[in-house]
This record gives C-alpha cells, sequence and structure tokens, in this order.
C-alpha cells in the first residue's frame, strides 16, 4: 500500500498524515481551512483526495461531519479501499457508516484514538478498531507508523464504544481524584502526604499517578502549567457526552458517567474553553470556598 488520502488536518491529524509521508507513503491531504502538511500533496477536495487513493483516512470534529465527508469519499474512492475513520464520533453513526462504506464496496474500519496532540507527533497513539479482522490486518502498517498500539476490539464500532469506557473511566476517575485532594485541603491533610499513599494504595490510577491535578504533586503535568492542555475539558465533555447517549441507546444505567457530563458542563460553562480536564480541581475547591456546593450537586 503507497498512496493514502487524508482528510481533517487539525490538531491530531497534520501531525498524523506527516508521520505518514516521513515513512514513505504517499499521502494527499484534504481540509476545509486550506492547511498544508509537510511531506503530504494538498488536494483541491476531498474527492480528490480520495480518488486511486488505497486507504482513506478522516480525522474529523464529529458524527455529523464525518457523515458527510464519507459520502463524498465513497462516490470517489476505488472499490475494495480502506476507510478508516480516526475521529471519535458516536456509536450510532459509526455503525451507519460502517453500513454504507461496506455496501459501496469499500473497506471500513473505525479507528479512534488514544494519546492526543503529543501521541499523535510522537507516532505514539493507541489505536481501538472496529470492524472486520482483514480489514484491520490490511490496515496494520499504517497504525504502525501513527501509533504505538492497535487493539482489534471487535464488528464494527466497537473501537468507538471502547474509547467512550475508556474516556467515561478518565473523566470519573478525574473527578474523584480531584474530590480527595480537596477534601484534603478541608481536613488540614497534607496533598503530598495524600498522594503518597494513595499513589502507592488501592486509590492508585493514572489520573492520579501519572496526571496528578494537584500542581508541585506527582510527576510533571498540566497542572504544572498552569492548566494549560493536555486534554481539554470540552473535548473529555464531548467523550462524557458520547458515553451517555450510547448508555440510553443501550438502556445502561451509568450514574457516575452521568454525574461526570454534568460536572463537565459547569466546568465548561463556567470556565471556558482551552483548560486542561485536570483543572476540576479548581472548580470543586472554589464551589468549596464559596459555599457554592448546591450548584454542584447531579
Ligand atoms: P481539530 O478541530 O483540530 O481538527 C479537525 C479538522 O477537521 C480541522 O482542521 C477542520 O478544519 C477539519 N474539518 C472540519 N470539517 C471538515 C470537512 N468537512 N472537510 C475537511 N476537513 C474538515 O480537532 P482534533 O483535536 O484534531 O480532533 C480530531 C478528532 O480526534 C476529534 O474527533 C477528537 O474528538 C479526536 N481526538 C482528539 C484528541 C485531542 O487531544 N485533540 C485526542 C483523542 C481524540
Amino acid at each position: 500500500m503507497k498512496k493514502i488520502g487524508f482528510i481533517g488536518l487539525g490538531n491530531m491529524g497534520a501531525p498524523m498524515a506527516a508521520n505518514l509521508a516521513k515513512a514513505g507513503y504517499e499521502v494527499t491531504g484534504f481540509d476545509v481551512s486550506g492547511v498544508a502538511v509537510e511531506g503530504c500533496a494538498a488536494a483541491p477536495s476531498i474527492a480528490a483526495a480520495a480518488e486511486g487513493a488505497e486507504a482513506i483516512i478522516t480525522m474529523l470534529p464529529n458524527g455529523k461531519v464525518v457523515e458527510a465527508v464519507a459520502a463524498e469519499i465513497i462516490a470517489a474512492a476505488k472499490e475494495g479501499a480502506l476507510l478508516i475513520d480516526c475521529s471519535t464520533i458516536d456509536v450510532a453513526s459509526a455503525q451507519a457508516l460502517h453500513q454504507r462504506a461496506e455496501a459501496a464496496g469499500l473497506r471500513p474500519l473505525d479507528a479512534p484514538v488514544s494519546g492526543g496532540v503529543g501521541g499523535a507527533a510522537a507516532g505514539t497513539l493507541t489505536f481501538m478498531i472496529g470492524g472486520d479482522v482483514a480489514a484491520f490486518d490490511s490496515a496494520k502498517a499504517l497504525f504502525e507508523v501513527m501509533g504505538a498500539r492497535a487493539v482489534h476490539c471487535g464488528a464494527a464500532a466497537a473501537g468507538q464504544m471502547a474509547k467512550i469506557c475508556n474516556n467515561m473511566i478518565l473523566g470519573v476517575s478525574m473527578i474523584g481524584v480531584c474530590e480527595a485532594f480537596v477534601l484534603a485541603d478541608k481536613l488540614g491533610l497534607d496533598r503530598q502526604a495524600m498522594y503518597d499513599v494513595a499513589s502507592t494504595s488501592s486509590g492508585s490510577c493514572w489520573s492520579l499517578n501519572t496526571y496528578c491535578p494537584a500542581p508541585g504533586v506527582g510527576p510533571e503535568s498540566p497542572a504544572d502549567r498552569d492548566y494549560k492542555p493536555g486534554f481539554a475539558a470540552e473535548l473529555m465533555l464531548k467523550d462524557l457526552k458520547l458515553s451517555q447517549e450510547a448508555a440510553a441507546a443501550a438502556d445502561a444505567a451509568t450514574p457516575m458517567g452521568a454525574a461526570a457530563q454534568k460536572l463537565y458542563e459547569r466546568f465548561v460553562e463556567h470556565r471556558g474553553l482551552g483548560h486542561d480536564f485536570s483543572a476540576m480541581i479548581l472548580e470543586l475547591a472554589e464551589a468549596n470556598r464559596e459555599n457554592a456546593l448546591d450548584q454542584l450537586k447531579t
């Protein structure tokens, strides 16, 4: 496989496309913003990027955009081409996309990622993949260039399912860790002592041990850089909303996920965009100081 079409050259897509070009693939990219990526040819349209490509990769904001872009790709791509959607989108849209692409003779995969902009630039993303195993095998070499790990999770949309389950754990666990620091502060317990105990006890988790929301405690994290993301709260909110949509459709009760969504809604309304999701510790501390605790009740 040599020729790749890449649609959506934003914060994530641009470095992913650049890594493929660096590895020797002929990448033709398209983005509505007209952005150019080093090593990649710029196509004038989605169709031009898709034509003749053996694989077309999309990295777009949401399910609606993916649906519209995929319609143009499906009309232009050659039979048997891989259609790899790396965006984080809702499960229902991902399932519909698989059906439409398969009916048109393409080989679709949903392949959302974890690892953020840093992982995209370093080529260390984790891919979670749903779709046909043979299509997954054909795409493996591409995942190896763009990432460090590619997990086949099951049939159509299983990658999106794994992604939203993982990020629901992350949102809930980050809030739990932030609450523990706020409680420690109120009790007069030293933050470092709380960290030393919990990070090596049953409270240990990625949100505490690797991405500690308290500045000056634990390894360096966005908390030490004034909560510059990192992983922005609005992206966490997007993923929590997707998890709750999926929970409603599957008739699953996820009360902690629902509470996490409400708290991140309040965070984004109150603090605005562009703050790391670990700044939840500031939201909780502020509400405690201002006796605005009823606002946090979900
Ligand atoms: P982004 O907004 O930086 O990039 C999206 C790009 O798509 C933009 O450049 C935009 O111009 C382009 N676009 C929009 N509509 C288009 C269209 N019709 N045709 C062509 N291009 C179009 O977003 P991002 O941070 O790169 O995220 C992309 C996806 O990856 C999202 O689904 C996001 O949830 C997911 N994701 C992001 C991160 C992260 O840390 N940024 C981490 C994991 C997953």
